[in-house]
């Protein structure tokens, strides 16, 4: 039997120092740094479900759009079930996502057994945080050394 480390595990998003003792998500300091499993792309997409072990579903997805399906990353309390499990939409928000649902061709007035437009709903949403990522991960101003020469042109022009 091999034990795990217990100093290298670190949530993937804060980067907190994780532990595997004591209660889970008791409201304490060490409730909220238990690591926990947190799935890429839902097992319920895949027509699992973690809660009603057994229980199978038609899937959203009967391959996962990714390539994640089963893997899954380790996170915090705080991170995993406050933060993933909550993400804050207000009504511009809201607004904004469903414009694009109904461009995207995605919303249905009437339900059917078919799961098609859910499953582009969901990639949408994923596009969505992936746009905002790119968006921030952007670097403010380009480093490129063509770039430093007009940034001192333009600064020397406007010596002048
Ligand atoms: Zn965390």
């Amino acid at each position: 039997m091999t034990m795990k480390s217990p100093v290298s595990e670190t949530c993937g998003i804060c980067g907190c120092r994780l532990h595997r003792r004591g209660r889970y998500a008791e409201p304490s300091v060490r409730g909220r740094s238990h690591a926990t499993k947190h799935h890429y792309v839902a097992e319920r997409f895949f027509g699992r479900s973690a809660n009603r072990r057994g229980e199978v579903r038609e899937p959203v997805f009967r391959k996962c759009p990714w390539g994640f399906e089963g893997e899954a990353g380790v996170y915090c309390y705080d991170c995993h079930e406050l933060l993933l499990h909550n993400p804050v939409l207000l009504p511009r928000d809201f607004e904004r996502l469903r414009r694009l649902v109904v461009s995207r061709g995605l919303a249905e007035r009437t339900k059917t057994r078919n799961l098609a437009k859910l499953a582009g709903r969901i990639r949408l949403f994923h596009e969505v945080i992936e746009a905002g990522l790119e968006t921030l991960t952007r670097r403010p101003m380009s480093k490129s050394p063509s770039d430093t020469r007009l940034q001192r042109a333009a600064r020397s022009f406007q010596r002048r």
